[in-house]
């Protein structure tokens, strides 16, 4: 563990100056092979499938973050390349447990992909830790564990399902993407995964795509980097150095967020003509105690169901100027979707369907009153 605190090891974990130059800056090492003294006799460094120094230097910071100990992190080139290794785990006959909320690509790949290698999957509601219990079943091999979910922001007890997984000899793996590190430790709650697309908070730019797992299992990081030098979804050297550059900046970043978040979900909540709003930092979530036990923040984002339908969705969507109409999240830009028919579109007609008018908000780190004016114009534009 180290002695200092998140925000000086977001800065200084992994990233000493470079030892030939002093550059106080991680340099991108961009090559795909390392001289050897002598045959066999590396560096550290072979091939940069295997392994490279700017991708060791953001493993190092996030392991710190995420509290890994003796463990560490696997960086990928997307948040779907992390899931997909998770899934190289698994073998035909084993079942995977779903949430019933989810990010759309990680169901489309368990439920579409990985079904097609004789690997079993069904969805429950996690929030509901009895209903885990009944739908776990012998051939249970993972737990997945979003928490707050995308789009819904439901909220699941980390702790609770731990237990419920171990006591069935299953891995716990939680979506770390909306919550970062900074404002929850799933290792610490007992998860033996942790996964995050650093495409959102942890790079926080939207100017890159990428991934990572954590855990805290000296045996199960070896096996993940097996798994990854023997199937190559690694992260090029550029885009692990833009990640980096991201996670500096995490802990102010994240204050913002969710002080912004916070801010325009009360505001949407006071309006007439908004039917309900999905933010867990509201007393009226049904997961707000949970929230406040495990995570130190609510985090950016926000959902809710405009008055009109799902026509005055699309149009108020289509209406902002501040908020792009844009998929992903995370960024420091605040971004608004209609998940029904963008991000969510694959859950279509499962039981992760969401609402057809639900509107959800990444909010970004700009002067909250702008955001809140330009959210104003649009809903009176679309009434
Ligand atoms: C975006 C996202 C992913 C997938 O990550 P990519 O980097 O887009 O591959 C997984 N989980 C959540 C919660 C996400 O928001």
């Amino acid at each position: 563990m180290s002695e200092y605190g998140f925000e000086t090891d977001a800065i200084h974990a992994g990233q000493e100056p470079d030892p030939t130059t002093g550059a106080v800056v991680v340099p991108i090492y961009a090559t795909s092979t390392y001289a050897q003294p002598a045959p066999g006799e590396h560096r550290g460094y072979e091939y940069s499938r295997t392994g490279n120094p700017t991708r060791t230097a953001l493993a190092t910071a996030l392991s710190a973050l995420e509290g890994a100990g003796d463990g560490g992190t696997i960086i990928t080139s997307s948040g779907m390349a992390a899931t997909t290794l998770v899934g190289t785990m698994l073998e035909p006959g084993d079942h995977v447990l779903l949430p019933n909320d989810a990010y759309g690509g990680t169901y489309r790949y368990f439920a579409r992909v990985l079904t097609g290698h004789g690997i079993e999957v069904s969805s429950t509601d996690l929030t509901d830790p009895d209903r885990v219990s009944a739908d776990i079943r012998p051939a249970t091999k993972v737990v997945w564990v979003e928490t707050p979910t995308n789009p819904l922001l439901r909220i699941a007890d980390i702790g609770a399902l731990a237990d419920i997984a171990h006591d069935a000899d299953a891995l716990l793996a939680v979506d770390n993407t909306f919550a970062t590190p900074y404002l929850q430790r799933p290792l610490a709650l007992g998860a033996d995964i942790v996964l995050h697309s650093a495409t959102k908070y942890l790079g926080g730019h939207s100017d890159v795509v990428g991934g990572a797992l954590v855990t805290g299992d000296p045996e199960l990081l070896e096996r993940l980097a097996f798994l990854e030098n023997a199937t190559g979804p690694t992260a090029s050297p550029f885009d692990a150095w833009l990640v980096l550059r991201g996670l500096k900046t995490l802990a102010v970043r994240m204050e913002r967020h969710c002080d912004n978040a916070e801010a325009v979900a009360r505001w949407l909540a006071d309006r007439d003509d908004v039917v309900e709003v999905f933010h867990p930092g509201l007393t009226s979530h049904p997961g707000h105690d949970t929230a406040t036990a495990q995570m130190s923040g609510f985090g950016g984002m926000v959902s809710f169901r405009p008055d009109g339908g799902p026509d005055r969705a699309a149009r108020l969507s289509a209406g902002t100027e501040l908020f792009f109409l844009a998929e992903s999240l995370g960024g420091v830009e605040s971004l608004i979707e209609v998940p029904a028919a963008m991000t969510h579109l694959s859950v279509e007609g499962t039981d992760l369907e969401v609402p057809a008018d639900l509107v959800r908000l990444s909010v970004g780190i700009e002067r909250v009153d702008d955001l809140l004016t330009d959210l104003d114009r649009a809903f009176a534009a679309s009434a």
